[in-house]
């Protein structure tokens, strides 16, 4: 399997001028590594002003799950697809945690997405306070079973759905999972997801690790059989960081 290396860049950086020259940067160096898929998400107004390029394709940071009218604010699945976007992280625990999104949105807004045609990365990951009561696997199966329901993913091809285990207690703190649990998590999701939808398609789908991911230690994650990538944040932002992890994703 191909690996994704997706950049999230979340509320940043604080304009186009320097927007444009991070795509440029990473989509430019990204031309060398050709084993390697390659997802910026740069914030919305960003987007519709960036053009994909096919080493470095865009993905949004949310989408709303209704098609057009009344909803002030919220951006649909077409509107991103006008603007050239492929990808779409849902469900991003920031968002879960601030902005109040439930697994009931969630999954609205991944079924609006894949009905559009656009890849969805769904974001699952539990607690510190979770993990320490050994709640991992139900909480990831709790949100899986919610997040991807009535979801008849038989009828799509399993590259429309990647899920990135994001344990939220290693998201932005430097300190992350270990390159094994997050094997064994990623393991316990596609079981879980076979479980959900179909047993054949999870076994082909995508699954990412993200939590304070940088050059120095991608290398662990993206050897473990499970993972086929990484959802990265902070390390985004450097285009040299990134770049070397693009680097080290392409010679696996
Ligand atoms: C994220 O925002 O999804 C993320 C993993 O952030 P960071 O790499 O900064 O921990």
């Amino acid at each position: 399997v191909r690996k994704l290396i997706v950049g999230n860049w979340k509320m940043n950086p604080n304009s186009l001028v320097e927007a444009r020259r991070l795509f440029n940067s990473v989509a430019k160096a990204a031309k060398r590594f050709q084993n390697v898929d390659v997802v910026l998400c740069p914030p919305f107004p960003y987007l519709a002003a960036l053009r994909p390029a096919p080493s470095a394709l865009l993905g949004a940071q949310d989408v709303f799950w209704e098609e057009k009218g009344a909803f002030t604010g919220e951006i649909s699945p077409r509107m991103l697809k006008s603007s050239e976007v492929s990808y779409v992280i849902i469900g991003h625990s920031e968002r879960r945690r601030h902005l109040g999104e439930t697994d009931e949105m969630i999954n609205k807004k991944v079924l609006a997405a894949l009905k559009n045609g656009l890849r969805v990365i769904l974001c699952v990951g539990e607690t510190l306070s979770e993990k320490r009561r050994g709640q991992t696997k139900a909480v990831l199966r709790r949100q899986l079973q919610h997040d991807l329901a009535s979801l008849r993913l038989a009828a799509l091809k399993p590259s429309a759905l990647i899920i990135a285990y994001e344990p939220i207690w290693a998201i932005g703190t430097g300190v992350p999972e270990t390159p094994f649990s997050a094997n064994e998590a990623s393991r316990f999701i596609r079981k879980a997801t076979g479980r959900i939808i179909s047993p054949k398609v999870a076994k082909n789908i995508r699954i990412l690790y993200g939590g304070s991911t940088n050059s120095r230690n991608i290398f662990g994650y993206l050897i473990m059989p499970e993972l086929s990538g990484a959802l990265v944040g902070g390390a985004s932002l450097d285009a040299k960081d990134f770049t070397r992890m693009l680097e080290i994703a392409n010679l696996l």
